[in-house]
């Protein structure tokens, strides 16, 4: 049996979900082939075991926990000018989009991206009066190292037949989104929507019109998979209003003003599995190519960034590699928080699926980030 570790200062974390079985693996009488170890963040697949931060599933800690222990200390140090990254990595149908709640169905109310939204305006509610807020919203996919605005008001919402999407499709004459970096190492997507957001309501509106306009299509395993990365960032700009009488009595309020900017994306990636398992062919092969390329640049750019004695060399670390890995190149190392959640499928037949993801969230556990905080 083959054990790994888990380390203590490592400012990845990641989680494993397990999802249950489903309705069509229950019919295909599939065996539930995953072990979540009692009292333990491990998990059993076959001979191989493996030690996570967390590890959440029907059997083990229970997924309402996620939230609070994973979720919330990003939460929190956004208000203290961290960017951070959460990311739900794994096969179609594992339960990426569910964890999320990037859509509008079953989880709409549990998944992590409505709680984000939930506790970001109850903080902001309870500090309001110290400090004044901005909130900007941002909701794009990559498919095909393209760039898509989900929020466009101005996109149509046609069907794109050749590709058998049903999803928005960039406007004819529209410059595409650009990726860029400012010279502070800020990065910015030139382009896209960005909504002003000042009440809970008008952010989960976005959710909702950004997950309408959510490209899919359909392939072997999943006719509602996605074979793109849907990224929803949270911006949030703070204004600490300064203490009204300063020691002396005298009122003081430009003296220790405070402006502190950072951002929270919310990942859910494109299915990990091999192309050859989709039955990917022709264009929808294209895609399934550049879904690989982005997900192995973040296994690249994760790999450089845990290996310190490499950084210490002076290593090349791969942003540049993808479009996914270029836009979270600010979020992911260096000044951010990360969480990866690698979601799988207890089911037999997905095991060997399974054991590839929990081999790749192994790999971005030894990142090691050193916070700076944006002012
Ligand atoms: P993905 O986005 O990874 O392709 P989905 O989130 O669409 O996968 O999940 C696939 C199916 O499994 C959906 O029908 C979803 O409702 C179900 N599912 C996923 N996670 C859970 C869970 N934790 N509990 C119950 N059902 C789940
Ligand atoms: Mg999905």
């Amino acid at each position: 049996m083959e054990a790994t570790g888990a380390s203590e200062d490592c400012c990845v974390k990641v989680a494993v979900h397990v999802r249950p079985l489903i309705g069509d693996e229950k019919l295909q009488g599939c065996k539930d082939c995953v072990t979540v170890i009692q009292g333990k963040p491990q998990v059993q697949i076959g001979s191989h075991s493996f030690t996570f931060d967390h590890v959440y599933g029907s059997t083990g800690s229970p997924s309402s926990s996620m939230f609070e222990e994973c979720i919330v200390p990003l939460v929190d140090g956004l208000f203290q000018g961290y960017n951070a990254t959460v990311l739900a990595y794994g096969q179609t149908g594992s339960g990426k989009t569910y964890t999320m709640g990037t859509s509008l169905k079953d989880s709409y109310q549990t998944g992590i991206i409505p709680q984000v939204m939930n506790a970001l305006f109850s903080k902001i509610e309870s500090l309001k009066h110290q400090i004044g807020f901005q909130l900007h919203v941002s909701f794009i996919e990559i498919l095909k190292e393209e760039v898509r605005d989900l929020l466009d008001p101005t996109s149509l919402n046609k069907s794109d037949t050749a590709n058998g999407n049903t999803g928005k499709v960039n406007v004819p004459g529209k410059p595409p989104i650009q990726i860029r970096e400012s010279s502070n190492g800020v990065i910015t997507l030139a382009g896209s929507t960005e909504v002003g957001v000042g009440t809970l309501k008008e952010m989960a509106a976005c959710l909702e019109q950004g997950s309408l306009s959510r490209a899919t299509g359909s392939t072997n395993m999943n006719n509602q998979s996605s074979r793109s990365h849907a990224i929803f960032t949270i911006t949030l700009e703070q204004m600490h209003k300064a203490n009204p009488i300063s020691g002396d009595g005298i009122p003081n309020d430009i003296m220790s003003e405070e402006y502190l900017c950072a951002k929270l994306h919310l990942v859910d990636l494109a299915g990990s599995e091999r192309a050859k398992r989709t039955g990917s062919d022709g264009m929808r092969f294209k895609e399934g190519v550049h879904i690989n390329k982005g997900l192995l640049a973040l296994g690249n750019v994760i790999s450089a960034l845990g290996d310190e004695k490499k950084r210490k060399e002076g290593v090349h670390v791969p942003y540049r590699d993808s479009k996914l890995t270029r836009l979270l190149q600010d979020s992911l190392g260096g000044n951010s928080r990360t969480v990866m959640i690698a979601c799988i499928s207890p089911a037999d037949i997905n095991a060997e699926e399974t054991l590839n993801t929990l081999k790749y969230a192994n790999r971005a556990r030894n990142i090691q980030n050193k916070p700076v905080v944006n002012r």
